[in-house]
C-alpha cells in the first residue's frame, strides 16, 4: 500500500486514507467562534487529517503554523493558558525530573512550572522565536 502521509513525530507512514476538511469549514469555524481569520494559514483548498497508528498523534497536511498575529489573537481568551491541559501531562509521563527539557513556543510557562513541581531543574524555554531561548 502506498504511504499517504508521514507521522511528524514517530515517522511511521500512514496508509489509511484520513478525513478532508475543505478550508472554507476551517476558516468558517475560527471566524464564528475566535472572530480570527485563517486564510492566510491555509494554502491549499482541502485540509487533510490523519491519525498516527502507531503513536496516536493526530496532525494536518498540509501544516500550517499560525504567525505571531494569529497567537497574538489567541492569547486574548481566557481558556488559552490553561493552567493544567492534557498534553502537559502526556508529555510529562514520558519524562524524568533528570532530563533536560526546551520548551519552544512556551507561551507564558505553564508546562515549565508543571516540570518544576515534578522536580525537573534543568528548563530552558523560548517565546515563538528560537533567538528568545533563555
Ligand atoms: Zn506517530
Amino acid at each position: 500500500m502506498t504511504s499517504l502521509a508521514q507521522c511528524p513525530i514517530c515517522q511511521s507512514h500512514i496508509e489509511k486514507s484520513a478525513d478532508r476538511i475543505p478550508r472554507s469549514e476551517i476558516t468558517d469555524v475560527w471566524k464564528d467562534n475566535f472572530n480570527i481569520a485563517v486564510e492566510k494559514y491555509l494554502p491549499e483548498e482541502v485540509v487533510t487529517h490523519y491519525i498516527c497508528p502507531n503513536c496516536r498523534l493526530g496532525f494536518f497536511v498540509p501544516a500550517s503554523p499560525g504567525d505571531d498575529l494569529m497567537y497574538a489573537q489567541l492569547q486574548k481568551f481566557d481558556w488559552y493558558y490553561e493552567d493544567n491541559k492534557w498534553e502537559f501531562v502526556t508529555a510529562s509521563s514520558h519524562m524524568s525530573p533528570s532530563d533536560s527539557v526546551l520548551d519552544v513556543g512556551c507561551g507564558v510557562g505553564r508546562f515549565l512550572d508543571l516540570l518544576k513541581e515534578q522536580g525537573f531543574n534543568k528548563l530552558k524555554w523560548c517565546g515563538n522565536k528560537p533567538k528568545s531561548c533563555r
